[in-house]
């Protein structure tokens, strides 16, 4: 499989602080990636350097060959956590999605008549063309979701970079936005992205990365979900029960100590 995204020896962070470093990881063409870990670990780190968001104080990443240089390239489509946008920006959801036709202008001019075209057909796509001229503000997180979804693809990405695509949403809508990316996948968008639900990992993503400061592991869920990666990744105890096909991850807080004393008991 040829490698869509290539990380060389790439150390990352803030300042004087190092949140990863002289880290090693491809991202292939054609994969749907979960990046999983504790809070904290580095993960939208790991996706803003990727996004030329965050400065790389060692090494070197390529996206389909091109070299990343302070600016997100032209092939990747970024989605951010819904709870960082704000909100007050008096913005129509037509607008935010024309923002991702126009980002490496550095100025938005006035869309053309079949730009308009394409804007329209996305949001029908994505179930929310009837919103086109409402203000984002008065949209449901989920749909909220959708219009960001659409600013990522509207330039046809090659690689679509979603951090937290699941939180501050319901779970039908959550289970609606993994569908959707699963579909997108299918039709041949490499989809990278960070969630806190293991559960949703499980049961809706071919692959996953467990990440902490650095790879911990990666690989099918159902080969990485277990007690003792998971353990490792999260610096604690976790329980993976199997039934079936179905793996739950019990991410309870202090899940470890609720399985032990089941154990005893048992
Ligand atoms: P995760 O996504 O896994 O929760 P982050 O990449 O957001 O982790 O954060 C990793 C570490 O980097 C945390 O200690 C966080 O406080 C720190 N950090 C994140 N963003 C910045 C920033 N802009 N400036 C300084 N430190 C930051």
């Amino acid at each position: 499989m040829e490698a869509l995204v290539q990380i060389n020896n790439v150390t990352c962070g803030y300042d004087s602080k190092v949140i990863f470093q002289k880290l090693n990881l491809s991202v292939y063409r054609g994969q749907f990636a979960g990046l999983v870990g504790p809070s904290g670990a580095g993960k939208s780190t790991l996706l803003k350097s990727v996004l030329g968001i965050v400065p790389l104080i060692e090494g070197e990443i390529t996206v389909a060959g091109e070299r990343i240089n302070g600016r997100t390239p032209k092939k990747v489509g970024y989605v951010p956590q819904i709870e960082t946008v704000d909100w007050n920006f008096p913005v129509t959801v037509e607008q935010v999605v024309v923002m991702g036709l126009y980002r490496h202008m550095g100025y938005l001019p006035w869309p053309s008549r079949s730009d308009r075209k394409r804007v329209g057909e996305l949001l029908d796509q994505l179930g929310i063309g009837k919103y086109a001229h409402r203000h984002i503000k008065a949209l449901s997180g989920g749909e909220q979701q959708r219009v960001f979804l659409a600013r990522a693809l509207v330039g046809r990405p090659e690689l679509l970079v979603l951090d937290e695509p699941t939180a501050g949403v319901d779970l039908k809508t959550q289970h609606g936005v993994l569908h959707l990316l699963g579909e997108l996948n299918r039709s041949g968008v490499t989809i990278l992205i960070t969630t806190h639900d293991l559960n949703a990992v499980a049961r809706h993503l071919p692959w996953v990365i467990c990440f902490n400061h650095g790879l911990v592991a990666q690989g099918y869920p159902d080969e990485i979900f277990t007690s003792t990666v998971l353990s490792r990744t999260y610096d604690s105890e976790m329980a993976v029960i199997r039934q079936g096909d179905v793996t739950l991850v019990d991410d309870s807080p202090r899940a470890g100590h609720h399985f032990k004393k089941k154990e005893q008991e048992a």
